[in-house]
Formats: C-alpha cells, sequence, structure tokens
C-alpha cells in the first residue's frame, strides 16, 4: 500500500513540475500564448522589416533617433513606456508628428505576470490615454514589459482586441556592456529576414551616440540589400 501511494505521489509531483514546465515555456515563447496568438513575424516574400524600438521616449536617445529615421526617410513602431510619455511629453507628440507608429508597452514597465488582471488593464488603458493625448486615436499594439506574458495577461488582451507584440529578433549585443554599435549592428543585418520586427531600445540615454550609430549601420546597410523598413500596421496591411 505504502509503495502504491509512493508511486501515485511520484506520479502527481511529475504531473504537476510537467504542468509548470510547460506553462512557463508558454509563456516565454514569442510564438505562442494562451488566448491568443501573438504577432512575432510577418509571413511576406517581400524584403520588409519593421524596426521597433522600445521603452522611450528618452531625452538623448529618441531625438536623435527621429533626426536619423527622418533622414533615412524611415518609418518605425516605438513602444512608448506611459511614464516616460508623462516625463517627456514633447518628444513623444515629436515621434507622433513625423509619422511613427505609437504602440503601447505599459505605464511602469513592471513585469505584468503574478498581477491581478486590474493591474493590468490599469497599465494598459493609462498609456493608451497618455498615447491618444498625443493625437494617434487607436492603440492596437501591445508589446509586454521584458516581452513576459503569462495567463492573466494574454487574456486582458484578448478582452481589450489588443494585438500582443513580441517579435522576430533581439540583438544580444544591445543588453552587453561595452556598448558595441557593431556588433548591434551586425547581429541585426546578419539575421535580417522578411517579415523580420526588430527589437531595438531608445529608453535610455547612456551610449546615445553608440546607438544613432549601431541603427545608422542598419538602415544604411540593409537599404543596400533592398529591404525596405515599414511600420507595423504597415507591413501587415501590404500584400503579401
Ligand atoms: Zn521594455
Amino acid at each position: 500500500m505504502k509503495k502504491v501511494l509512493f508511486f501515485i505521489s511520484g506520479f502527481l509531483f511529475a504531473l504537476i513540475l510537467g504542468a509548470l514546465a510547460g506553462a512557463y515555456w508558454y509563456s516565454r515563447s514569442w510564438e505562442h500564448s494562451l488566448f491568443i496568438k501573438p504577432l512575432n513575424y510577418f509571413p511576406t516574400s517581400k524584403k520588409q522589416i519593421a524596426l521597433t524600438f522600445d521603452d522611450g521616449p528618452s531625452t538623448s536617445r529618441t531625438p536623435k533617433l527621429l533626426a536619423l529615421l527622418r533622414k533615412h526617410n524611415v518609418k518605425a513602431t516605438f513602444f512608448l513606456l506611459g511614464k516616460n510619455i508623462e516625463k517627456h511629453p514633447e518628444i513623444a507628440k515629436q515621434i507622433f508628428q513625423e509619422g511613427h507608429l505609437l504602440g503601447n508597452h505599459a505605464y511602469s514597465h513592471k513585469r505584468l505576470v503574478f498581477v491581478s488582471p486590474d493591474f493590468i488593464r490599469a497599465e494598459i488603458e493609462k498609456t493608451d490615454s497618455l498615447i491618444q493625448a498625443l493625437g494617434q486615436k487607436e492603440v492596437r499594439y501591445f508589446r509586454p514589459p521584458f516581452t513576459a506574458k503569462f495567463i492573466f495577461l494574454p487574456w486582458v488582451l484578448k478582452q481589450m482586441d489588443k494585438t500582443l507584440v513580441t517579435g522576430t529578433y533581439d540583438p544580444p549585443a544591445e543588453y552587453n556592456l561595452p556598448y558595441i554599435a557593431d556588433s548591434i549592428s551586425t547581429q541585426v543585418i546578419d539575421h535580417a529576414a522578411p517579415g523580420y520586427i526588430v527589437y531595438l531600445h531608445d529608453g535610455k540615454n547612456a551610449d546615445s551616440d553608440a546607438f544613432i550609430q549601431a541603427v545608422d549601420s542598419i538602415i544604411v546597410q540593409l537599404k543596400s540589400e533592398n529591404f525596405e523598413f515599414l511600420r507595423l500596421d504597415e507591413i501587415e496591411n501590404s500584400e503579401k
């Protein structure tokens, strides 16, 4: 009897552990989510890429980035933090006025895992209102802080009719110190392929010249390979 109980409890333990590991893997996946299908890639044969910039606006990287994108006539998608829109409303407004798409990256950048649906909803709604006040009526795209999504977040996003955006390529060199522009641009250029959604971050002020140098090299090189840069909504609506 004892032996049987031992096996049953062992089996249940393994089952729970397996379910937790599966749920964790699912929540980390950029391709899958509970309740909704994340937008991580555009199936297209055209040489189209979406550059996305997270965590802004900042006072150093963002204005320099806007000038660079203007110079190259490139449109991108900016996932803004509500708290940073409040700090730098003029820069946030400029992003919109220059024709870029604004996405919601939550208010505080707190990881939206193991928090209540009400908390998640408040983070999204507050940031939506701030973006709408800049002039963009519809805020369809949401990217979770740290790309972390677990049960409640995708459920709330589905109820709010938002598109959950993850991405296709996040250059590891952007997280390394020292920050080396060449490493970042080389990684992005080497991985670039039709329909890719590339992650970059303009939310910091540090290394702003190196950051601009990296984005400049990416744009110049990929343009020479006949890639076209589109906003998420443009690439989604363009013909496959
Ligand atoms: Zn972020």
